[in-house]
């Protein structure tokens, strides 16, 4: 006899990784392309040096780091091993079964994985023709089951920024019984001068979550972290995962606090790329929407999945979703230059279906 799980696993989506092999140019997973500053790897020799120890499960010397860096008091500040993590407590320390989650779609493919988990009931709102939130529909589609919405600015996979009137329109018409979840997982890269925190300090169901994995190049470690009023922080901790933020993610996070300036200046770097990519793209008649993230993205429908092979042959790797589009991340001026080689063949036009007479070349 096979053991009894739950019923409904088999309807819960897997969470599909970017693909990575040997010698391939990566630009599916929206990392950073430098490995950590000497400063950060000292910090993880030493913490590494006692493994043998047990982390420290309220993360405090951290918090207190976020909090002089951020300006925001600790007890509004969580850890989470990866804002990931935060999104599915988030869920857990709001629903009970059969609660409703609001989310755009297509976003963040963990959104419909933790709710699932979670035994919550995900409300997928489709993005604008834009290729981003559409706020009006997810307002419209708050029931009395609503208990939280997730709003990913910058949105993944299509890079789309809200204006800071059109959030604050719309957090103010979110009911206050409801938490909203903005997750800026972006926002180093976001030059729209939108910032999550500013919007929470006014109003108490508003939770920011960023993270260390992207501008602040700690993917491997997982750690991230959420700014809230003191309820939800206190909400979230119930249900955290006891010792699931690692002593050596701790460590190393405080570190790169410490040279924030050095590595959030790196993310010009990044944006300038991002903006010749665009540009290129466009050039050689790509439809490429504005995107404030360390990616971009191709709106290639039913092309999607025949684009990122044909792209994985010619040796860059890509993220294709379903029949929606393709994400390509932002890497060093050479990879992207590999990648723009691909996309402006011709073989790469007809997949795409880009008009020849657009092709520069
Ligand atoms: C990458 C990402 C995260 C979280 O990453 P962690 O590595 O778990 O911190 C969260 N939200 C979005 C939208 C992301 O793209």
């Amino acid at each position: 006899m096979t053991p009894v799980t739950r019923a409904d696993l088999e309807s819960i989506p897997t969470y599909v990784p970017g693909r990575s092999y040997p010698g391939a140019i990566k630009l599916a997973s929206n990392e950073t392309t430098q490995g950590p500053l000497p400063g950060v790897a000292q910090a993880i020799a030493d913490a590494a040096a006692i493994a043998n120890r047990y982390p420290d499960n309220t993360s405090a010397a951290l918090i207190r780091a976020l909090s002089d860096s951020l300006g925001v008091p600790t007890e509004n500040i969580a850890t989470g091993c990866g804002s990931v993590a935060l999104c599915q407590e988030l869920v857990q320390a709001t629903c009970n079964e059969g609660d409703e989650v609001i989310y755009a779609w297509r976003s963040f493919e963990a959104y419909p994985v933790v709710t699932k988990v979670a035994g919550a009931v995900s409300v997928a709102v489709p993005l604008t023709a834009e290729h981003g939130h559409d706020l009006d529909a997810m307002l419209a589609a708050i029931t009395d089951r609503t208990r939280l919405i997730f709003v990913c600015n910058p949105n993944n996979p299509t890079g789309t920024a809200l204006g800071r009137e059109e959030l604050e329109r719309f957090l103010d018409a979110v009911p206050a019984r409801v938490v909203v979840a903005l997750d800026e997982a972006y926002f180093e890269y976001n030059r729209s001068g939108v910032d999550g925190i500013d919007l929470a300090r006014t109003r108490r169901n508003v939770v920011v979550l960023r993270t260390f994995s992207k501008a602040y190049g700690l993917a491997a470690l997982r750690v991230g972290y959420a700014v809230a009023d003191p309820a939800i922080i206190t909400a979230l901790a119930k249900v955290h995962i006891t010792f699931s933020v690692n002593a050596v993610a701790q460590s190393a996070a405080i570190a790169c606090l410490g040279a924030r300036d050095e590595l959030l200046h790196r993310t010009h770097d990044v944006v300038a790329e991002r903006d010749r990519v665009r540009d290129a793209l466009r050039a050689a008649g790509y439809d490429v929407p504005e995107t404030q993230a360390n990616f971009v993205w191709l709106p290639l429908a039913d092309r999607s999945a025949a684009y990122g092979e044909a792209s994985a042959e010619a040796g860059v790797l890509l993220r294709p979703y379903g029949v929606d589009g393709v994400r390509i991340t932002i890497g060093d001026p050479h990879e992207n230059d590999a990648f723009l080689a691909f996309a402006t063949s011709a073989a790469a036009q007809e997949l795409a279906g880009v008009p020849a007479e657009s092709t520069t070349a």
